[in-house]
């Protein structure tokens, strides 16, 4: 009889084995499989939908198309925007036809001034003389055709009159108007859980993104600016400025190997970079950011020096605590990663990003980074840097 015999009993646990072990591991591998395709799907959809957005912006050649892309599902503020968006579209168009003739004259004159390569940067070793003839004329050549000669220092080493410093170095001959304008003894905000965005190396067509963001969402943040001073450039750096977010030197040519070989190379091209915002808007520049930070691979035999020189004239500068690695290619999953995990560890969170080598990414995640930042149950307060918050340093 087959019910209650062996052979029914060896079935029975075939059979349970597999209801109980074989079914479940195979709809656990097929589950698993699929959710793994839909991951990969989800990636390359965002991917997708980035680069489209990317041809349509790049096919434009308008720089607020990208803006316009997200405006459907803005209709409360859209109205709004667009106004303020294109009454600034026309004050940049008219400030770039003025400039243009200008523009056109300062780059020639910067082509054939660069064409000549420098010999040698002073050092405080060398001798007054020598430097007096040869570093400032080499120095100041790229700094344009505005560039007024009186500013030409003595480098010379002197004793003070009391004895007790000895030495003054050249650098602090040079530029003697050179100097931000802070109170000695800043007393800092309390500024737990704020977040300070910035961005560095613009302005460039990102720019305009950007801010149309930060007035989409009323947020003020801070940009340390490569000007060229260009047409282009000033216009934006004044509508940077006409937003009210800070303005902050970050360098005008960004090359490492130049601006790091002496502390006057250093103060040579931030002098142009500061007189050319300046001339774009009017406004003395506080806050600086050294290019690849305070400590980098090509500071180090004058980072003391050049430190504290910078420090004497005044000037704050402000490293970062949060990095988007955006300028490293970073992707926009990574990107939102990083700035999430990050700022979450901070008390105060100083967010580095980039308006031009962080480029497409950086657009296309920002809204999600700010969006993340205001909702966040911390409270977040988003803001620009200012003199009176503490800086954020190596
Ligand atoms: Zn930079």
């Amino acid at each position: 009889m087959y019910f209650g015999s062996v052979r029914f009993f060896k079935h029975v646990i075939v059979v349970v084995t597999i209801i109980f072990i074989v079914v479940p591991c195979v709809i656990c591998f097929v589950l698993g499989s699929q959710l793994k395709t839909a991951d990969e799907e989800n990636e390359k959809l965002r991917a997708e939908i980035g680069s489209r957005r990317i041809e349509e912006y790049e096919t434009s050649c308008d720089a607020d198309e990208l803006f316009r892309l997200y405006k459907d599902s803005l209709d409360d503020k859209q109205g709004f925007l667009k106004l303020v968006y294109e009454d600034d579209a026309d004050g940049y168009t008219a400030a770039a036809d003025e400039g243009k003739a200008k523009a056109e004259e300062s780059a020639a004159a910067q082509a054939s001034e660069t064409a000549e390569e420098p010999d040698a940067v002073p050092t405080m070793a060398e001798s007054a003389d020598e430097t007096e003839n040869s570093g400032e004329a080499e120095s100041t050549g790229d700094a344009g055709t505005t560039e007024a000669p009186e500013q030409e220092p003595e480098f010379t080493h002197t004793v003070e009159p009391d004895g007790t410093s000895g030495v003054t170095a050249a650098y602090e001959m040079m530029y003697p108007d050179l100097y931000a304008d802070v109170p000695e003894n800043i007393v800092y905000n309390s500024d737990m859980d704020y977040v300070y965005l910035t961005f560095d190396d613009g302005p460039s067509k990102y720019t305009d993104s950007i801010l149309n963001y930060l007035t989409m969402y009323d947020l003020k943040a801070t940009f340390f600016v490569v000007p060229d001073g260009s047409a282009e450039s000033n216009a934006r750096l004044k509508r940077i400025a006409d937003a009210g977010h800070t303005i902050g030197i970050h360098t005008a040519s960004h090359e490492y190997n130049k601006i790091y070989e002496s502390v006057e190379a250093y103060l040579d091209d931030f002098k142009l970079a500061y007189d050319r915002v300046y001339e774009a808007t009017g406004i003395k520049c506080k806050l600086f950011r050294f290019p690849g930070g305070s400590i980098n691979d090509y500071n180090e035999s004058i980072r003391d020096d050049l430190i504290a020189e910078m420090t004497r004239r005044g000037f704050i500068y402000f490293d970062w605590n949060v990095d988007s690695s955006d300028a490293l290619g970073a992707t926009w999953t990574e990107m939102y990663n990083n700035v999430t995990s990050q700022t979450k560890a901070c008390n105060r969170a100083v967010i580095l990003m980039h308006d031009y080598n962080g480029g497409y990414n950086t657009i296309l995640v920002l809204e999600d980074i700010i969006r993340w930042l205001i909702s966040n149950e911390r409270g977040y307060k988003l803001d620009k840097l200012t003199e009176f918050v503490k800086p954020v340093q190596f």
